[in-house]
């Protein structure tokens, strides 16, 4: 067959956009070579519903290997003593533990949207929202932080039957064992979605949500730095508190119920050479050389955080505890919408963002967030970040100005490719 040279030069193409442009959007990475190569492989071709030893097709004695050292490694990782490494995403793997858990119409508490929550954490254009009744909480507008008072007092009012904890764009550590107090004062389940620190979380970097919340997600793809794709994991196994019955009438295990909230529930056939990238990805993750990289980002994120504070820029909360900020723009009378095309025109990517309260529309926005996980794994270190900040107030400051933005490009591709990316 004739080689598809039209899309083979568009990727091309977009690896040289990748090895030229400083990625700051924190929710990306750059896998290694090797998780990229196993995600580009055979067993793309196999189908294999079911789980490792209970498949609905023949020919499955591999992919169960794979499987099953991709399941061990993410239990091994997280300190887990279940995990399913199926789902292809996080909205996915949220998805699947909605349905397991919750009965159409049940009451659910999420982090509010547009302070920095997630879509499939009950937004009425999601799934979330639409199938389930969703309430909010949110920061404080004064100091940027969640105040847990609240966060009870809410839960208390509305009853949900389930808490759902983790962010988008929220840069401080999460109170886990507090809204798990919450949740079992409601008896609700408490579920943590870790797909942004996942990482930090992995290797310490930041409180244990698996002490704490019955159930985990995580995308693959962000701090993991994996491919892209999702994951659920659980500390301890438990029996399901709302009374869900096998077709024989048997109480089913929680992890029965998730097992089947991926598959048949949510899902076809999993995507084995994203299971065996997983696989490649948690090792990694399990190495000397990732803690390496995760303290980095980690580090890379608070000198960001100065640095743009010494600018004048406000930061949600003040700072981060993690790989990301979230930028309020207003006092730099900049929309998020002119920031993300000013710095897309100097080869810097971010993405515009709502900040809490804001007025502006989503597709506008007054703020913008940064994370350090991409750039880290490009080698940069702490004086990098400040210069990459600097670089940023240049360019917003002279965002009218073509001139200063095309020299300020030129000085960032050539600083860039002095950076190996594959
Ligand atoms: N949950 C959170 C907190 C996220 O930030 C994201 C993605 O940005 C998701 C879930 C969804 O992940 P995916 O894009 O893989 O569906």
């Amino acid at each position: 067959m004739k080689r598809d040279q039209v899309i083979f030069d568009l990727i091309s193409k977009e690896e040289n956009r990748q090895r030229r442009g400083i990625e700051l959007i924190a929710s990306e990475n750059f896998v290694s070579k090797q998780v990229m190569e196993a995600a580009g492989t055979v067993l793309t071709n196999k189908y294999a519903e079911g789980l490792p030893g209970k498949r609905y097709y023949g020919g499955c004695e591999v992919v169960d290997e794979i499987e099953q050292i991709a399941i061990d490694r993410a239990k091994q990782l997280f300190g887990a003593t279940w995990a399913n490494v199926q789902p292809h995403s996080g909205a996915q793997a949220n998805a699947a533990v909605f349905l397991a858990c919750l009965n159409p119409g049940d009451a659910i508490l999420g982090f509010d949207l547009s302070h920095g929550g997630h879509l499939t954490h009950g937004s009425p254009v999601n799934f979330s929202g639409k199938l389930y009744q969703p309430h909010f909480y949110g920061v404080e507008e004064e100091t940027g932080v969640i105040d847990y008072d609240k966060v009870e007092a809410k839960a208390l009012a509305v009853k949900p039957k389930m808490i759902i904890c983790g962010a988008s764009a929220y840069s401080r550590d999460w109170d886990y064992e507090r809204l798990r107090d919450i949740a079992d004062q409601v008896g609700a389940l408490l579920l943590a979605d870790i797909s942004h620190p996942s990482g930090l979380i992995a290797r310490g970097l930041l409180n244990d949500p698996l002490d704490h919340c019955h159930i985990v997600t995580t995308t693959t793809h962000k701090t993991l730095r994996g491919p892209r794709g999702g994951l659920i994991l659980m500390r301890d196994d438990f029996d399901n508190p709302f009374g869900l019955k096998t077709p024989k009438g048997e109480l089913r295990k929680m992890s029965s119920l998730l097992d089947s909230g991926v598959f048949p529930g949510t899902q076809g056939g999993p995507l084995e050479h994203i299971i065996a990238a997983k696989a490649v990805a948690f090792e990694e993750a399990l190495s000397d050389d990732y803690m390496a990289y995760i303290l980095q980002v980690k580090k890379n994120a608070a000198v960001m955080a100065q640095t743009f504070v010494s600018l004048g820029y406000q930061i949600i909360s003040g700072g981060t505890d993690n790989h990301l900020m979230l930028i309020d723009l207003r006092n730099k009378d900049l929309t998020g919408k002119l920031a993300e095309e000013t710095l897309g025109k100097v080869d810097i990517t971010i993405n515009k963002n709502m900040v809490p309260f804001d007025t502006r529309s989503p597709f506008v926005t007054s703020g913008m967030r940064v994370g350090s996980a991409a750039v880290t794994t490009r080698g940069l270190k702490e004086e990098d970040m400040k210069k990459i900040v600097h670089l940023i107030d240049k360019a917003l400051h002279n965002h009218a100005d073509d001139s200063v933005l095309a020299s300020i490009k030129k000085e960032v591709n050539d600083w860039m490719i002095q950076f190996p990316l594959y």
